[in-house]
């Protein structure tokens, strides 16, 4: 009810209007709901009336959208006021109603809707290009792709003569079988089941066709479905395809490819835009509800402004005064009706959607359709296609990179891609509830943020759950992970450890490396091992101690030698003798020996050399032994102090060998499993084997493999990437990096293929570096955040010095032991000679003799020793303490003249007869000697100055 009094004004309005202004009057009958096509239709009637006698006037009917009633209703009110022509509606049921009207009285009908008007209807001009021509655009661009096999999917029966040229591409004789596959679209706004189905059939190249309202919907759910990526091929037939928002599917990798009958950016499309703004508002009473935007000019108001043009400059061209005189109750025609359809279908019109023309047929012909491709940096005019013709390329003046270098990145958004893996990407530790960008923290997202401060651009995270970055599945030939997400277009950059490989680069775009990194062990610390008894050995190595053992035989013999040769070296043993009958010689065997080994071991001997040669030999030994002992000492404080390691494996070589039954394996599908995989090096094959054979030591996440690695249950190396084992080793202090780094790469932020934003973030990275703000933002996030620095202490270990223990010096005692019990045994070994040898000697028994011996020694009284056998007294008895001061007397070297003779005895007793007398008084200590002989001297002085 409401209904049909809101029209009756606008009736009453419209017919007041007519009779006021008279003239001659084109009547339109408008069906969509809006004020669009109405305003197109007033625009364009004024436009035509400029500097006419007699101008247009408009008489529009609105009507309910699809009321077929009402459009017979508005169509018969609109033939009262004698109208020229009628314009409308544009739902296909009335359409064709009025149509079937109008070509009963013969009323020129103006459509611009796309219906397949294939029985010439001597009064419709239509606009819409036709159906079959239509489709022959199509047809030529299947076949300039290649696609051999496609699926259309369209929206509604009406909409299927617009494929007819693309369905009867299959019985072409081309010698290559097309196949297609057809899916029509429910109603409503859901069509992932047939969107999936679509995916199933493993098409994928597909045509669409629907409705420019539902179109977005179906590209957003084509997406959702997962068939947009890099092998994904988009047909769109709507020509209103430009006017939607491509944003989402710039980066997804598909080819996406529409048409266009009008560039909007041109000055007449720009001012009729501007126009329709206004006349919508002053129709709509200032409602902006269907304002358009720049680019949102639809097909339907250019046609409609277009036919306005045409038909009249046909009626102006005919010079036709009155309109049709024809009512819906006449049984006649209108007489001027089908002349005024057949001037204008030979007119040529220079209209916003080209030239308008029509073939013989009646149908449009110098159509120029742009054909346009979505790009990474926005919707591209690939070319042209005419009916004569076909699709001619365009051509390009700047090359599409220097187009995509342009394209700033400056307000955009975009979706950046990061994984849980400390330290890049990490949830923030707190007691508020988070939300967006703000729930993450971690090196990769300061990069991030760095980045955006730089480049101006907005970003929201999305977390790759799975922690799957990335790979190449040869059979499926498919990506899997984060790299699939930045290929489907899901993510616009993808930041974390994700190493660039070759493989990767191939399939995606890389930032320069924001980090350098190589592949090494991570394994468990080395064992400390117990200190060395005899590590006092070890700074000279058993060559050098053998070499120095030799030098000290040598240099003994060679002084023992030198002695014997030196004329200086043999001396009077009696100064007071003038004239001595033996000289004796210093350098015997033994004192040679001990003459060296007193220097070597810096205690000195009361040897001195005396002759040249023998002072020059013990000078070149001295300072042998001085930088000998040196060396020696220098390195003994490193050997007694470091502590020796027990290196289960100390390289990648030790692992493949794996000589202590040590397990390992990499992050499944990284790019260190694919560095060993790839790689023609005999070793790394025999590991990549290896970690096939046994995909149970391959981890999920390099957490796993570091938990794998601490685990007390297993003997387990992790082959991992060089700065993800520092950020663990500063945190787990029983964990180690062992050996170096096998390969040498880099961590860089993924995008897609070719994408414009490469060089503006690859610049900023760079910036970053020369700035030092990564360095710095790495110290924070390894050494700092997050319990960095915990192993610090561990590492600095010897910066103290530590007191040595019995175990690094216990050696030192066992030689001291050792040398003590030798020297013990030793001097048993001489007392039992001795004792015999004077048994022997003096026709005792050995044992009364070992046994009185033993018993002076273990009395232990006295430092003196009576001489138990005799020779001079023959008696055998003289145990006197006076026979043994007598016989000291008598080993007197001068002996002491009562006689006040000062010379000394001409017979002193020889030094080999001595040994028949007490050995033990004989061997006296030089010193002693000195000493007796020194107080001798001086009674001789004494007498001689009496
Ligand atoms: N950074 C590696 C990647 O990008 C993951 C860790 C690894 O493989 O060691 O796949």
């Amino acid at each position: 009810m409401q209904m049909s009094k809101l029209l009756l004004r606008w009736l009453t309005t419209t017919f007041c209007l007519l009779h006021v202004l008279g003239d001659r009057t084109i009547g339109a009958i408008f069906d969509d709901g809006t004020f669009l096509l109405e305003a197109a239709f007033n625009i364009a009637l004024t436009a035509a009336s400029e500097e006419q006698e007699n101008p247009f006037v408009a008489s529009v009917i609105r009507t309910p959208p699809g009321d077929i009633l009402e459009a017979e209703n508005a169509i018969c009110t609109l033939l009262e006021s004698n109208v020229f022509g009628v314009f409308g509606p544009t739902r296909k049921g009335s359409l064709l109603h009025i149509q079937s009207i109008a070509d009963f009285l013969e009323i020129p009908h103006v459509i611009t809707d796309p219906i397949e008007t294939q029985n010439r209807n001597w009064s419709v001009v239509n606009l819409y290009p036709h159906h079959l021509s239509y489709s022959q655009i199509f047809a030529d661009l299947i076949e300039l792709k290649g696609w051999t096999e496609f699926t259309v999917i369209y929206e509604g029966a009406e909409l299927l003569p617009f494929f007819d040229n693309i369905l009867s591409m299959q019985d072409l004789d081309t010698g290559q079988k097309i196949s297609i596959n057809i899916v029509q679209l429910p109603d409503g706004e859901d069509f992932r089941t047939q969107l999936k189905f679509v995916k199933k059939s493993g098409s994928l190249n597909y045509i669409i066709n629907c409705g420019i309202k539902i179109l977005p919907m179906i590209l957003e759910q084509a997406q959702q479905v997962g068939i947009m990526s890099d092998d994904h091929s988009y047909l769109i037939m709507n020509p209103d395809f430009q006017t939607i928002d491509i944003d989402p599917y710039r980066h997804g990798g598909s080819s996406i490819t529409g048409i266009r009958m009008f560039d909007p950016t041109l000055e007449p499309i720009q001012e009729f835009i501007k126009s329709l703004n206004e006349k919508v508002a002053e129709l709509s009473e200032n409602s902006i509800e269907n304002a358009i935007e720049e680019n949102g000019l639809t097909l339907d108001l250019v046609l409609v402004y277009d036919a306005v043009t045409l038909f009249a400059a046909t009626l102006n061209t005919m010079e036709l005064e009155d309109g049709s005189n024809v009512t819906c109750d006449d049984a006649e025609s209108w007489v001027y009706g089908s002349s005024i359809v057949n001037y204008a279908r030979t007119m040529e019109v220079d209209g916003l959607s080209g030239i308008i023309k029509f073939d013989e047929d009646g149908f449009r012909s110098e159509l120029e359709i742009d054909v346009l491709e979505i790009r990474t940096y926005g919707l591209d005019k690939v070319g042209t296609w005419t009916l004569e013709d076909g699709f001619v390329e365009t051509k390009v003046d700047v090359s599409p990179a220097e187009q995509e270098g342009s394209e700033s990145m400056k307000g955009k958004h975009f979706i950046v891609l990061t994984a849980l893996s400390a330290p890049y990407g990490m949830l923030k530790e707190s007691s508020k509830k988070l939300e967006g960008n703000d729930r993450y923290e971690g090196f990769g997202i300061e990069v991030i943020e760095e980045l955006a401060k730089m480049n101006e651009f907005n970003y929201t995270f999305d977390i790759q759950e799975d922690g799957v970055y990335g790979s190449y599945n040869k059979k499926t030939k498919t990506w899997n992970g984060m790299m699939e997400k930045i290929m489907d277009g899901r993510a616009d950059f993808a930041i974390t450890d994700l190493t660039i490989t070759a493989a990767r680069q191939k399939a995606v775009d890389f930032t320069s490396p924001f980090m350098n990194l190589g592949i090494t062990i991570l394994y468990k610390k080395p064992t400390k091992e117990p200190p060395d008894l005899f590590s006092f050995i070890s700074p000279f190595s058993m060559g050098v101690w053998g070499w120095l053992a030799g030098a000290f035989v040598g240099v003994s013999g060679l002084l023992f030698i030198l002695g014997r040769l030196a004329p200086e070296e043999w001396q009077n043993p009696y100064p007071c003798i003038e004239e001595p009958e033996t000289l004796d010689n210093q350098f015997t065997l033994a004192n040679s020996f001990w003459f060296t080994l007193g220097s070597v071991l810096t205690q000195g001997s009361e040897i001195a050399p005396i002759a040249v040669s023998t002072r020059m030999a013990g000078s070149m030994w001295w300072f042998f032994t001085l930088i000998m002992v040196s060396s020696y000492t220098a390195n003994l404080a490193a050997f007694l102090t470091v502590e020796s390691k027990f290196y289960a494996i100390k390289s990648v070589n030790d692992l493949a060998n794996n000589p202590y039954g040590i397990t390992y394996g990499a992050k499944n599908g990284g790019a260190t499993f694919s560095f060993f995989k790839e790689s023609d090096n005999l070793l790394y094959q025999k590991m990549c084997l290896y970690m096939e054979e046994h995909p149970e030591y391959q981890t999920g996440s390099n957490d796993e493999g570091l938990e794998r690695v601490k685990s007390n249950d297993e003997n387990y190396a992790f082959l991992m990437e060089s700065t993800s084992i520092e950020y663990m080793v500063e945190r787990n202090c029983d964990v180690a990096q062992v050996g170096g780094l096998l390969d040498s790469k880099g961590y860089g932020i993924a995008m897609k293929k070719n994408s414009p934003y490469r060089q503006p973030m690859s610049e900023s990275i760079l910036q970053l570096q020369e700035q030092g703000k990564l360095t710095r933002m790495k110290d924070k996030w390894w050494k700092e955040k997050r319990g960095g620095g915990a192993c610090a202490d561990d590492d600095a270990g010897g910066g103290e010095a530590q007191p040595l223990v019995l175990a690094n010096v216990g050696g030192v005692f066992i030689v001291l032991a050792a040398g003590s019990g030798m020297a013990v045994v030793c001097a048993f070994f001489e007392m039992v000679f001795d004792v015999w040898m004077i048994s022997r000697k003096m026709k005792v028994s050995f044992r009364e003799e070992l046994i009185a011996e033993l018993k002076f020694i273990l009395s232990f009284s006295g430092d003196t020793k009576p001489v138990r056998h005799r020779e001079s007294t023959g008696s055998g008895s003289g145990e006197s303490k006076g026979g043994s001061d007598e016989k000291k007397e008598g080993d007197a070297e001068c002996p002491v003249d009562d006689d006040d003779d000062d010379r000394p005895d001409p017979s002193p007793t020889p030094r080999s007869e001595r040994s028949n007398h007490s050995r033990h008084t004989l061997q006296l200590s030089r010193r002693q000697s000195n000493a007796v002989q020194m107080a001798k001297m001086r009674k001789y002085s004494l007498k001689s100055a009496l």
